[in-house]
């Protein structure tokens, strides 16, 4: 564990807080820049694995502003240096638990320190669902990859798999085939879990085929992937298939236990901002991955971070002008008021997130 908490980083006397985000990835540290730069003082909780899915990321090409590209974790160094630098403050530890239901709100570290907040900025993103093998492991970003958008193009004119029988798998796929001389989808069932339009797309497609009722059993290579192994789970048979890559696109999950029934989401766990990026709960504000399973990218991410933090500045402006503040540096009891519905948000009427 380790706090960083600088001069600037003082709650108000009554120890509370004006924001706190959770999470410290493109959306929070995002966040964090605008949320300092405004004055808020922010308090980032950045997790004991910081950085989120650019960490896991090599070079990442598609981030505007860097010509030559840069990779994951550097892109993730330079922007918690420049939180930083911009007066966040921050505690490298997870969130373990979070009550929304009395504001301020309390959110508990892992090492049972408590911190209290008037506005809390949810930028906790999502993780990929991998096979659980550790062959995958030891080949993520040599090979093994869970984001065609982010790595297709080292796969030009290379012959890939893509794991899965949704809808992610076959827009992988069908992205995939654009760029690489082959896609072999290999899906679990004899029948795809994805919409009829996605499927009748990748069917016509003339670079993709399927294998059908196998799941991979190992990934082979040598330093980078060259195949992989899948077992038929009607007979039980093992082959290898010689491949440049795989794709594991067999859904992502986001990280969103701690705030369950308290906040509104979607059937698979996303957060819902209900009013621009605030979340059904007023005060708790939504950003990047954690709430949008449509675009995923760092760069999106980023900027839900940026909205979030500016819709915060305004509730909280807001909110100042009924209760006595004196300024944002020193953060005062807001008193013990029950967190309900939304009176309206700072956005003008819902953001949908429509599917691309
Ligand atoms: P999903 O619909 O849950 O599909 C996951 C797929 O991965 C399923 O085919 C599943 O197999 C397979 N799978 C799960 N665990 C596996 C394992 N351990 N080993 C092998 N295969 C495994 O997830 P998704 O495709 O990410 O889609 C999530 C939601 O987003 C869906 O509602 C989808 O419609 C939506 N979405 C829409 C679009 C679009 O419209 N363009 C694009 C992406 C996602 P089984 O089928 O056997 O369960």
């Amino acid at each position: 564990m380790s706090h960083n908490h600088e001069p600037t980083d003082t709650p108000g006397p009554a120890g509370v807080r004006n924001v706190v985000i959770l999470g410290g990835a493109c959306a929070g540290l995002t966040a964090a820049i605008y949320a300092a730069r405004a004055n808020l003082q922010p308090l980032v909780i950045e997790g004991a694995e910081a950085g989120g899915q650019l960490m896991l990321t090599t070079l990442v090409e598609n981030f505007p502003g860097f010509p030559e590209g840069i990779m994951g974790p550097d892109l993730m160094q330079a922007m918690r240096a420049q939180a930083e630098r911009v007066g966040a403050a921050f505690i490298t530890e997870d969130a373990v638990e979070a009550d929304f239901s009395h504001r301020p709100f309390r959110i508990r570290t892992q090492s049972g320190e408590e911190v209290r907040a008037r506005a809390v900025i949810v930028a906790t993103g999502a993780r990929a669902r991998m096979l659980g093998l550790p062959s995958e492991e030891r080949f993520l970003g040599r090979g093994v990859s869970t984001c065609a958008t982010c790595d297709g193009f080292f796969f030009r004119k290379q012959d890939v798999v893509v794991v899965g029988g949704g809808d992610s798998a076959l827009e992988e796929a069908l992205y995939l085939a654009n760029l690489a001389r082959s896609v072999t989808v290999v899906h679990r069932r004899d029948q795809l879990r994805a919409s009829k339009i996605m499927q009748e797309r990748a069917f016509t497609h003339p670079k993709i085929d399927f294998i059908w009722n196998s799941e991979v059993a190992d990934i082979a290579g040598d330093g980078k992937v060259t195949a992989v192994r899948l077992r038929d789970r009607v007979t039980g048979e093992v082959t290898e298939r010689r491949t440049d890559g795989v794709f594991i696109a067999i859904g992502h999950k986001p990280n969103t236990e701690i705030f369950k029934g308290q906040v509104e989401t979607d059937a698979q766990g996303y957060l819902l901002p209900t009013h621009g990026m605030m979340s059904s709960v007023e005060g708790v504000f939504v950003a990047g991955d954690v709430h949008d399973h449509t675009y995923r990218q760092a760069i999106t991410a980023a900027a839900f971070g940026c909205m979030a933090a500016m819709e915060a500045e305004r509730w909280l402006q807001g909110e100042a002008a009924l209760t006595p503040v004196e300024h944002w540096g020193t953060a005062e009891p807001v008193g013990e008021s029950k967190a309900g519905a939304p009176k309206g948000g700072p956005g003008k009427g819902a953001r949908k997130t429509a599917r691309p």
